[in-house]
């Protein structure tokens, strides 16, 4: 293996220090509300880390927990609430919602001033706009992750493996705002080893495990991994083959540890982003 290992989970821990500093110097403790619909374990999971996350740099930090069956009127009444009370300066809804839900409608009910996920239209629409206000958490750590290893991004060739809403079209703008040349690739492009190859930058947020393979990467290339897939025999592994890719790479995440842990950080931050607006 050549590749440096660009550690997520050391980065968010500093990054997370130094919040947890600046919340202490304010005159008021920054509010975060998560709401959780339903017991799906994986985001049970998820809401305990940002939770704990929360907590400990400072944030009054709730959870408020709604039953599986709950209506959306219901659900859309208690976001309106939370957008009205002074003390929540931040709102996030855990996804997956209940099929029987409308998710665009519950995210487009949180008032974009308190949208520390960055779903709301409005913020989707400033970031690509070109002037980002509240940005999704997943695709500003990677940015965040990217500035801390040192990678210089004006002027790369920068391929984003994926275009989903929450990671893929956030992340092209972000990296399009850095002075990256951006290529989206998906499932429906051609030859997709031969335009892996072709980066400097490569961010792979397929959900498809070990899609990556050690001949998709240019030699020395940056290689962040996004995916978090569940094998059958329990395993848990990125969209990239970690050992391949990391033996071509000149840098790589690993999964756990490289993404995940700044997704958590930068909600954080966000958080604080959206206090200092609505307060100062
Ligand atoms: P998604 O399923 O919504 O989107 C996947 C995208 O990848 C789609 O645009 C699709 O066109 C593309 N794709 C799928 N298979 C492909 C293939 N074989 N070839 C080329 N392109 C292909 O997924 P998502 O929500 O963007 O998440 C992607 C991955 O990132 C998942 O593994 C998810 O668990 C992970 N994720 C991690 C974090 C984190 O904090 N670490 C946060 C969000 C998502």
């Amino acid at each position: 293996m050549s590749a440096r290992i660009i550690d997520g989970k050391a980065i968010a821990a500093a990054m997370r220090a130094r919040l947890a500093e600046q919340i202490a110097g304010l005159t008021f403790r920054p509010g975060l509300t998560v709401v959780l619909v339903g017991d799906d374990p994986g985001s049970t999971v998820y809401v305990r880390g940002k939770d704990r996350a929360a907590n400990e740099a400072g944030i009054a930090v709730r959870t408020i927990r709604l039953p599986r069956d709950t209506a959306e009127a219901t659900l859309l009444a208690e976001i309106a609430r939370l957008n009205a009370d002074p003390a929540v300066d931040g709102i996030l809804v855990q996804l997956p919602l209940p099929p029987r839900i409308r998710s665009q409608a519950v995210l487009e009910a949180v008032d974009p001033a308190k949208d520390v996920d960055g779903f709301h239209p409005l913020n989707i629409g400033r970031l690509a706009a070109g002037s980002p206000s509240l940005v999704p958490c997943t695709p500003l750590g990677i940015m965040r992750l990217l500035d801390a290893a040192g990678v210089a991004l004006a002027g790369s060739r920068a391929l984003v493996l994926g275009r989903s809403a929450i990671v893929g079209r956030p992340l092209v703008f972000l990296l399009l705002g850095a002075n990256a040349t951006v290529t989206v690739a998906h499932s429906h492009t051609r030859d997709l080893a031969a335009e892996c190859r072709r980066a400097e930058v490569l961010i792979a947020a397929a959900g498809q495990p070990e899609l990556v393979r050690g001949n998709w990467v240019g030699q020395g290339a940056t290689v962040i991994d996004v995916g978090v897939n569940r094998l059958a025999d329990g395993r848990l592994v990125g969209d990239v083959a970690f050992a391949e890719c990391a033996a071509v790479a000149g840098a790589i995440t690993p999964v756990p540890g490289g993404v995940g842990p700044m997704t958590i950080a930068c909600l954080l931050e966000n958080t604080v982003t959206a206090a200092l607006r609505r307060r100062c």
